[in-house]
């Protein structure tokens, strides 16, 4: 199966996320184009196979059971970034990270919040991801996505339906290829000066050593995820390996080796959060998966 292109059989899933966790995919492939990403879902569609897409792995949550058939990771195969004016193009596997810092370098401002989010393009696009008062939606200008079906559509900014961490790629499970966005022209050193700040801040508040998937639950309405579940009292309450950071309440981490525990610490903290405070808080992280090991 899978002949000519680059796949792992029974992939450990805990080496492709930041969480550190989950099982086994039964195929692991890592597309170097669009027309590889199509031709890997064709087969895995003539196999019967279900297929699943990702990037990074950083806001993801693979259960101990792994996941079946085909996992295609958009990712270290697909990185180009092309700069023409103020526009800049990439490749979904592109990280923010490197986005951003190619736009310092060409002193295009508009992608700072991006420089300290550790996930691809196609992720960032996915979620609408932020940080301090930026999101994607704020910068896109269009991304090519490949349906299903093996067509390709542009959607433009409107088109892409960006909510908060929501987006018409979830709903209509598209595979997004490549992205653009539209920055202005700034200073180089002032546009790096905000970066190294936003970093200052959260490397202060966050706790970046050790696995996680950033923060776990969406910012209920009118509230903050991290506060609620501090006034609860749950910093450092833990199932197994898994824990409410001290630092940043707002994260789950993981010093374990079981995704059965993250997800039962995620519904104890919802439950309790939720008798105490009456507020239902949301899981931001995407759970894929099978639960039994
Ligand atoms: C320490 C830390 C800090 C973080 N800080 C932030 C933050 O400040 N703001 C923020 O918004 N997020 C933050 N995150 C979460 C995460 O980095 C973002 O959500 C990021 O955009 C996810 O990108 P990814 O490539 O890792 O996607 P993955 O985690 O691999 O996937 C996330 C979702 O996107 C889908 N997906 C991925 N790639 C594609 C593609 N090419 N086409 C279609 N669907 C795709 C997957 O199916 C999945 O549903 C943080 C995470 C960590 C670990």
């Amino acid at each position: 199966m899978f002949e000519g292109f680059e796949v792992l059989r029974n992939a450990p899933m805990r080496e492709y996320t930041t969480l550190r966790l989950g099982g086994p995919a039964d195929w692991l492939a890592f597309p170097r184009n669009r027309g590889e990403i199509d031709a890997l879902i064709r087969e895995a569609g003539s196999a019967g196979m279900p297929v699943t897409v990702i990037g990074h792995g950083s806001n993801l949550l693979v259960l101990d059971g792994g996941i079946r058939g085909l996992v295609i990771r958009v990712e270290k195969n697909m990185r180009e970034i092309r700069i023409e004016g103020n526009r800049l193009t990439a490749e979904a596997g592109a990280m923010l990270i490197s986005a951003a810092q190619a736009a310092a370098a060409a002193g295009l401002s508009g992608l700072e919040f991006a420089g300290g989010i550790p996930g691809t393009v196609g992720g960032g696009v996915t979620m609408n991801a932020g940080a301090y008062g930026g999101e994607i939606a704020q910068v896109i200008a269009w991304a090519e996505c490949l349906r299903q079906d093996g067509t390709v559509i542009r959607l433009d900014r409107e088109a892409l339906g960006l909510g908060y961490r929501h987006s018409a790629v979830m709903d209509q499970g598209l595979i997004v290829t490549e992205a653009a966005f539209d920055l202005i022209p700034g200073k180089e050193e002032e546009i790096r000066l905000t970066m190294a700040e936003l970093n200052a801040r959260r490397a202060e508040k966050q706790p970046l050593d050790l696995p996680s998937a950033g923060s776990t639950f969406k910012r209920p309405e009118g509230a903050f995820a991290a506060a609620l579940i501090d006034q609860c009292g749950l910093k450092g309450y833990s199932v197994g390996g898994a824990r409410v950071s001290e630092k940043h309440a707002g994260f789950l981490i993981n010093t374990g080796d079981s995704s059965e525990d993250f997800l039962t610490l995620m519904r104890q903290v919802q439950r309790i959060v939720a008798e105490r405070a009456g507020i239902l808080l949301e899981p931001e992280i995407r759970i894929v998966g099978e639960e039994n090991a």
